[in-house]
């Protein structure tokens, strides 16, 4: 086998003196969760290598949160859960265990400070992923981790029902525990291709259905996007609904956000979710953080029929206070043309997509504007309709919804309850949450129960072999 070796108490296959490497742990991808795992096995006194296909650990860290990597979230615990959807409930016992407080004493402990901004999102104070990623591998070189970057598992050992060890194209490399930290299947230059899928499933684990989540949308109507290309919309409600656009009824529109993570009743209807905030036009549909929020619902949604989306452009005006504010400004500057009156009202690039849709000429006067022309101006203002053709790809996600069965894996310990000796922890597990350092929390917090639960799983059967 091939790849770079960090430690020098580092061995190739087939220099491995089998009986003392047959105890140690093997952690199989190191991101977020493994090199978390790692530490800690190592940390509970475990022989632990880290194995990493790419040239060098943490590189979805390295591009979180745009580079600043978003760590976690103030929000308390079962808020925090519920941006897991009903899923989250597997984490529990995880963030009981070593949640928030635990991650940022560690990473306290190796300097990196941290500080909360808008929405309690949690980063460091230096606004460096890097320094996220220089801590970890000080944890991990402090604890004797064995880090072998370059190396590609591509399946686990398993003998007698048990785990053996880990394939690489260079052979068997044994272990009594492995811990399969492979993450995602999305941003595949960062590493994480989808490969601990591949490998669960051949030892019978279920996966269920992989989906892209926090993801920009294709809309139907490209051309109107592609023309709002760049336009970036503050404080905008969007709102899905399991409709095609033309039969969205507006007073449908909630006025409260509607959604995962949002407390509230769950309501049946054609409403899918409703976000306020900030959203983006693209050559090829809708981005922008409210868009990435609503995505997996919207994806999901469409598996079962049509889905469109409608912008409110005036949240803070009711459909009649809109109205009579158009009567007012139309009056007070009747002699303006109705492209500079829709140039007081839109962002320019909106202007002309508006002269299309409101079919209203673009010279004539203010004054000139009849009440039903003002109302169609209106009702797109309040609800400019889109119908969702699909997202992007999976590998432009920025987290895979779906993964391996969280029925198939023991909470506390993120043991597999089908094969004695494997663990798992972060993406590659059948958990997402909504963007604000959820997503990176859970895999700090079952890394740190697999990596223990591994250690001892790997001392327990060493001692009775
Ligand atoms: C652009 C972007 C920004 C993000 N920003 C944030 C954020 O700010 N906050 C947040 O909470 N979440 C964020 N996320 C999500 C978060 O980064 C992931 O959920 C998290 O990194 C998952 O951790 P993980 O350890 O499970 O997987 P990863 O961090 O993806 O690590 C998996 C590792 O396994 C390795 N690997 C895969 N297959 C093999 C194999 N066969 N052999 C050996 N090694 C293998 C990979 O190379 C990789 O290094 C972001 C995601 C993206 C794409």
């Amino acid at each position: 086998m091939k790849g770079k070796r960090t430690s020098a108490s580092d061995v190739l296959p087939g220099e491995v003196p089998e009986s003392g490497d047959a105890g140690r742990v093997i952690v199989v991808g190191a991101g977020a969760g493994g090199m978390m795992a790692a530490g800690r096995a190592a940390e509970r006194g475990a022989t632990v290598l880290l194995i990493e296909k790419t040239d060098g650990p943490g590189k979805k860290l390295l591009i979180s949160g745009k580079g600043r990597c978003n760590l976690t979230n103030a929000r308390e615990l079962e808020g925090f859960i519920s941006m897991f959807g009903p899923n989250g409930r597997f984490l529990h016992g995880a963030f009981h265990r070593w949640f928030r407080e635990e991650l940022l004493a560690f990473l306290g402990r190796y300097g990196v400070e941290t500080k909360v901004e808008r929405g309690g999102r949690i980063f460091p104070a230096s606004d460096d992923a890097a320094d996220v990623v220089k801590a970890l591998r000080r944890y991990l070189a402090d604890h004797g981790v064995e880090l072998r970057t370059g190396v590609r598992v591509t399946g686990i050992a398993v003998r007698d029902g048990r785990v053996e060890g880990i394939r690489t194209d260079g052979g068997v490399l044994p272990a009594r525990a492995v811990v399969l930290a492979t993450g995602g299947a999305t941003w595949p230059a960062t590493g994480s291709a989808g490969d601990g899928y591949r490998m669960a499933a051949s030892l019978g684990h279920t996966v269920t259905k992989l989906r892209p989540a926090l993801v920009p949308l294709v809309v139907a109507e490209i051309e109107r996007a592609k023309a709002m290309q760049g336009v970036s919309l503050r404080n905008v409600r969007m709102t899905a609904f399991r409709l095609p656009a033309e039969q969205i009824d507006p007073s449908l529109t909630p006025a409260k956000d509607y959604g995962r993570g949002i407390d509230g009743k769950k309501r049946r209807g054609p409403l899918i979710e409703s976000r306020l905030g900030e959203m983006l036009f693209t050559h090829f549909g809708i981005g922008g953080p409210i868009t990435l929020l609503m995505s997996l619902s919207i994806v999901d949604a469409l598996a079962e029929g049509p889905v469109s989306v409608a912008i409110d452009l005036k949240p803070a005006l009711t459909a009649e206070e809109l109205r009579t504010r158009l009567q007012r400004d139309f009056d007070r500057f009747g002699k303006r043309g109705f492209r500079s009156l829709l140039a007081g009202l839109l962002p320019h690039k909106m202007t002309e997509p508006f002269l299309e849709m409101t079919c209203i000429p673009p010279e004539r006067p203010g004054h000139q504007i009849d009440a039903g022309e003002r109302e169609r101006l209106a009702a797109l203002l309040k609800s400019l309709r889109f119908n969702i053709k699909g997202p992007l790809p999976l590998s432009s996600a920025i987290v895979t919804a779906g993964g391996v069965s969280l029925k198939e894996v023991d909470p506390r310990t993120m043991a597999s309850r089908l094969v004695p000796g494997l663990f798992f922890c972060g993406e590659v597990l059948d958990l997402d949450a909504d963007t604000g350092g959820y997503n990176l929390q859970a895999a700090f917090s079952t890394g740190t129960a697999a990596g223990e639960a591994a250690a001892a799983f790997a001392r327990d059967s060493a001692e009775k072999p």
